[in-house]
């Protein structure tokens, strides 16, 4: 394994080091978010806290949460902590209710991004000048800008092919030689279809980063296999200031690595505010240490992982690992008493020999009462009493299991839609 680092220095820095740098960056955003914004003032008085109170990181526990619905209260930009004249950019997420969640950025806080993005793409195995594909739009979601400022801070070559036109897609990747695919992974699953489809050549990317959805062992090693790449899975979020911001795995795929340079992770009980023993399962909450138009201080993230370890990696880096997120507190499903992760269902499928990637979890409610139905495309000869026979060993109930032909299934452009409500 080649060990390459963006920034030697800070992704290998013993763990004092970064905690004394998080030390003295904590109290530094705590002054700043203070100072600046009466939203974040008045939640600090509410305890009667003063910044001088957090000491550190072993105070951290006296600072309030704050959550998505509060992103959503402060629409437009009701917690920033700049200037307007100083935002330079913004990015947007709107999610299933529909009420957006903005993010700010100043000059610096896009260099910040930059900065942790082109960790990522160093860390995936990227070299300067390779060219990067980027399929995700460039618009308000963070996606396709945050693929972009990383690539600059890192000296890649750009190609914004944005979303769609997959035959195309293909070919400019095969003319130009893109080297790093960069997208959602059921965008990854769509070209490998098209590739079978249209009978193309396929690109010669060697690396594959994938956000914004989670994704099983399985699927990853399908779409591995399928485009011949070794498969990241990065992550960031609007709230935390993008994709790559938080971290991704490295080539040792033994957890993602945090940047803890830039951002404090703490993993809570469900529901409280008290943090669990490393290697429990619980929801992440995360400190952003370097953001100025808006940082996060304790945003409950809603998404469930634990700390794997706080080692030193294989890779040299010493920045902690938490385990790929496993779903959102929001996404768990309950059907008929039990309660399962949509990335279970799909791992179960993908472990069936003829089952293809595209596939839909249906919860069905007929008079308050909850089935599920998982309709998969497969090969011939794979059939539903086969899929339900699988999924009741993997998952130890019984959904209903429809096959399709391969193409039957509807496909999105973006993230998936993988699981549907449908309440007769
Ligand atoms: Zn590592």
């Amino acid at each position: 394994m080649s060990d390459r680092y963006h920034n030697p220095q800070l992704e290998t820095m013993s763990t004092d080091e970064i905690r004394s740098l998080q030390d003295r960056r904590l109290r530094a955003i705590t002054e700043h978010v203070y100072a600046r914004n009466s939203w974040f003032r008045a939640r600090l008085d509410a305890r009667s806290l003063a910044p001088a109170d957090i000491r550190g990181l072993a105070d951290i526990g006296r600072l309030p949460t704050m959550s998505k619905e509060d992103f959503r209260a402060g629409y437009p930009l009701v917690m920033s902590c700049v200037d307007k004249t100083a935002i330079v950019e913004m990015h947007m997420s709107s999610g299933s209710t529909g009420t957006p969640v903005v993010m700010p950025y100043t000059r610096v806080d896009i260099d910040q991004w930059g900065e942790c993005m082109a960790r990522c793409y160093r860390m995936a195995g990227a070299d300067p000048g390779d060219i990067v594909q980027i399929t995700p739009s460039f618009g308000l979601f963070n996606g396709g800008f945050g693929f972009f400022h990383g690539a600059r801070s890192m000296g890649l070559f750009v190609l914004p092919t944005g979303a769609g036109n997959t035959a195309r897609q293909l070919r400019l990747a095969n003319d130009f030689g893109a080297k790093v695919l960069t997208g959602v992974v059921s965008y990854a699953i769509r070209i490998m279809e098209v590739l079978d489809e249209e009978k193309l050549p396929l690109p010669p990317w060697k690396v594959g980063i994938f956000g914004a959805e989670c994704f099983s062992d399985a699927m990853k090693q399908k779409v591995a296999g399928g485009l011949g790449i070794e498969v990241f899975d990065i992550y960031g979020m609007t709230e935390t200031g993008g994709v790559g911001t938080l971290g991704m795995d490295c080539r040792a795929h033994d957890g993602l690595h945090v940047w803890e340079d830039h951002y404090v992770v703490e993993v809570l009980a469900r529901g409280a505010d008290q943090p669990v023993a490393d290697g429990q399962m619980g929801e992440l909450v995360v400190t952003s240490l370097t953001r100025e138009a808006l940082p996060v201080i304790r945003f409950r993230t809603g998404d469930l992982t634990r700390v794997l370890s706080r080692q030193r990696c294989a890779c040299g880096r010493t920045h902690v690992r938490v385990a790929p997120i496993t779903g959102r507190v929001d996404d768990m499903l309950i059907v008929k008493g039990v309660n399962f992760w949509p990335r279970q269902v799909e791992q179960a499928l993908m472990e069936i020999p003829g089952v293809r990637s595209n596939y839909q979890i249906v919860i069905e409610e007929v008079d308050g009462v909850r089935d599920i139905r998982v309709n998969v495309e497969a090969d011939p000869g794979v059939t539903g009493f086969m899929v339900e026979k699988h999924l009741k060993e993997a998952l130890g109930f019984s959904p209903k299991g429809d096959v399709f032909a391969p193409g039957q299934l509807p496909r999105q452009e973006g993230k998936a839609q993988r699981v549907v409500f449908e309440k007769k």
